[in-house]
């Protein structure tokens, strides 16, 4: 029996009628993929707890749902709202963002080849080496922040362009539209992991990048309970086309309650963004004149090397920064050890201020410099945060 197309099913998510092509991020986030449920009138979409739907007499699913692993309720609902918010023809959920990653390689054959960041995302190079590492999927990772060096990597066989900007967690910054520019003149398939910056700072379409990629466990869900991430493509494309069938038939999809926490999530998306970025910035200025702080790395300050495309490409340098503690790798451990405010745990994107040594996570392949922390700046009041560094790091000078 010929299961419902996708897209007839995303016909059904009815679009609240207030959104329009001109509708703003903040009345998107509230809005989009959201509809008044039919049934009771609620006006917050109930989780639908069902694996399966029921067919009429006549063998048919008039309601466009059949199974959930190949589409819910509540993940429409998430994947209209995610391809509004990022101006996307169509948004691919899944339950982690390394799953979304994974997918777009599946799409992948033997032989092909991946243009990646030399600092990109740590998850992502553990995943092309030790998952697909026996696939005969080739990848070269060059900086990022030099469009040259991209474009000489480029091999005939060169399919996907993955950059990642602002990059974790040294916070460089690519040039979108050139990596866009690349990839069209080789025929590849330009991505952009956007998961720091966000729809609301950054928005690659703009620039001609054609799937913008998120761990939606970050910044979009936004409260660090869920673990989930999204494919968005600006226009139909095959390998998107294969990555939704990834979705569907392998099957890494995000449970209706993931995707309700993550809608719940996105209503505070622009706020919570705007709110960390800018608390970010005069963070990063305050460690910047600190004397226990080598170097502060934060595209909002000027003397970062990528400030003016950052500040070209995106509306605010977003909430995250990182910073090397003078001295040792011991120095950087025992600022982290003395914070009371901060919470030293990895990832990012919360409520709660994070701090974290990240090179005694990332393993021994590590390029991170051993004295370096990052902080992930949350919703708590600023001069809590500045009292709480300031007071860790005077430890540091002691
Ligand atoms: C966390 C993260 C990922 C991986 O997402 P998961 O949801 O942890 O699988 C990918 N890219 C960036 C930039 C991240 O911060």
């Amino acid at each position: 029996m010929e299961m419902e197309t996708t897209d007839r099913v995303h016909e059904r998510i009815v679009i609240k009628n207030v959104l329009t092509e001109q509708s703003r991020i903040e009345t998107l986030a509230v809005n989009a993929g959201r509809s008044i449920d039919q049934a009771t009138g609620a006006v917050v979409a109930p989780i639908y707890l069902t694996t399966t739907f029921e067919r009429d007499p006549d063998g048919t699913y008039p309601r466009g749902f059949t199974y959930s692993r190949t589409e819910s309720p509540n993940r429409g609902q998430l994947e209209a709202c995610l391809a509004a918010l990022e101006g996307g023809r169509e948004a691919i959920a899944f339950s982690s963002g390394l799953a979304a990653a994974a997918a777009l390689i599946h799409s992948l054959k033997p032989g092909d080849h991946i243009v990646a960041p030399d600092d990109v995302y740590h998850g992502f190079r553990k995943l092309v080496d030790q998952v697909f590492g026996a696939w005969g999927i080739q990848v070269s990772f060059v900086d990022f922040t030099d469009p040259e060096r991209i474009a000489a990597a480029v091999l005939p066989s060169t399919r996907l362009i993955w950059a990642e900007t602002p990059s974790n967690p040294l916070l460089k910054i690519t040039n979108l539209a050139a990596v866009a520019q690349i990839a069209r003149k080789v025929g590849a398939v330009s991505v952009c992991d956007s998961t720091f910056a966000t729809p609301v700072l950054q928005q690659p379409f703009e620039f001609g990048i054609d799937v913008v990629a998120h761990s939606t466990t970050k910044y979009i869900s936004g409260h660090s309970d869920v673990v989930g991430g999204v494919l968005i493509g600006r226009d139909n494309n095959p390998l998107l086309e294969q990555a939704r069938k990834s979705q569907q038939f392998a099957g890494a999809v995000p449970s209706p309650f993931d995707c309700w926490l993550t809608l719940r999530g996105i209503e505070t998306l622009p706020i919570r963004v705007r709110a960390q970025s800018d608390a970010a910035l005069r963070i990063a200025g305050f460690l910047q004149a600190h004397p226990a702080v080598e170097e502060v790395y934060y595209p909002g300050l000027e003397d970062h090397p990528g400030h003016a495309i950052a500040a070209r490409q995106m509306s605010g340098f977003g909430g995250m920064l990182s910073f090397l503690v003078r001295g040792s790798a011991e120095a950087a451990m025992q600022v982290a050890g003395a914070v009371k405010v901060f919470t030293r745990a990895t990832s990012l994107g919360g409520t709660h201020s994070l701090i974290e040594h990240r090179a005694s996570i990332e393993g021994p392949q590590t390029q991170t410099p051993s004295s370096l922390l990052r902080l992930s700046i949350g919703l708590e009041n600023i001069l809590d945060l500045i009292a709480d560094l300031d007071q860790a790091l005077g430890r540091a000078i002691e």
